[in-house]
């Protein structure tokens, strides 16, 4: 049976940008308290343009993500898109698309049982880091430019740019979701094209520390870490794991920190001092350090780091 389609991207109506239920948090917890609530609307643009644009509620997003999966989500009421809106209906039946049988078809079913998935990442697109429109200023007029040339904005009314992204956060979102809901079949059948790059398996690109080489391309490394006591408003992070017996760590310094508009974010998190320890996501390359001791997780922009507390559980 055919599955309704999920809303996984809306329009923010105070951040002016189309987000991921993920990126929405990021922003919430960048506000400074009392943090204001967002409202969201659809994000097709023909659904945009109307005079009053279909309202898409968001759930559960001004919580502080854990590594027990959260359920925060989109919940779509229904009403008022526009015939033909791509977040209407029931999921299509995808046609095999440059991947060969066999591989199409385990990628497809698997996927058919996700709430979200996505077809093709693309890194290419990074925010603009001025802050525009994100410094939470509800006052200004939402209304102002509505329809035209707004970043992020699904462009056109094709189909496939539902399940095409540059977020990093539902990347991350999906592939944590994938790996809790499928069996490790489904969950290896997985593929993602990766814009520059082309199809891989959705594994390929998301490397466990241990597994991450050296001199590859960019990857989303992760694994557990430990941090080290903060000094200044940057922060460290030893992995658990190491790498051809080298330790890696991640360094954001207070300067990188001071410029990026949603650290408050990271400071929420890493201020969970009950936490064990981290699971960070870092799309970067392994770097050998400046005395060949060590590697270093070298990322290009912190939009391309993502952290979770990890509390063990308690034994039962
Ligand atoms: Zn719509």
């Amino acid at each position: 049976m055919p599955a309704k389609i999920q809303v996984s991207e809306a329009y923010c109506v105070e951040l002016g940008e189309v987000v991921s239920i993920s990126d929405a948090r990021r922003a919430y917890f960048s506000q400074s308290e009392p943090r204001a609530r967002y409202t969201f609307q659809c994000s097709y643009a023909d659904c945009l343009a109307l005079a009053k644009p279909p309202t898409i509620t968001a759930v559960n997003y001004a919580s502080l993500p854990q590594d027990t999966y959260r359920a925060a989500h989109f919940r779509d009421p229904g009403v008022g898109h526009v015939p033909g809106c791509h977040w209407q209906g029931e999921e299509p039946d995808v046609s095999d698309q440059g991947l060969g049988g066999e591989a199409a078809h385990k990628d497809r079913e698997a996927k058919r049982k996700l709430h979200d998935f996505i077809n093709e990442f693309d890194p290419t697109i990074v925010k603009p880091k001025d802050g525009k429109g994100v410094s939470g200023s509800a006052g200004s007029n939402p209304a102002q430019g509505r329809g035209q040339g707004r970043s992020g904005v699904a462009k056109g009314s094709s189909f496939s740019t539902r399940n095409r992204t540059s977020s990093f956060e539902r990347l991350v979102e999906y592939y944590r979701n994938a790996h809790k809901d499928l069996s490790s079949n489904e969950f290896f059948g997985l593929q993602l094209k990766v814009t520059g790059e082309g199809e891989m398996p959705l594994i390929s690109y998301f490397p466990n520390i241990s597994k991450a080489a050296p001199g590859s391309p960019n990857r989303v490394i992760h694994g557990g870490a430990r941090l080290e006591p903060r000094k200044g408003n940057g922060f460290m992070f030893w992995f658990i794991d190491r790498v051809d017996g080298k330790g890696v760590y991640l360094k954001v310094t207070s300067q990188e920190m001071d410029a990026y508009r949603f650290r408050g974010f990271f400071n929420d998190i890493l201020a969970q001092d009950d936490a064990d320890y981290f699971r960070v996501f870092g799309l970067g390359r392994l770097v050998l350090s400046e005395t060949g001791k060590s590697y270093r997780l070298e990322i290009d922009d912190l939009n391309r780091l993502t952290i979770f507390a990890v509390k063990k559980k308690q034994p039962a």
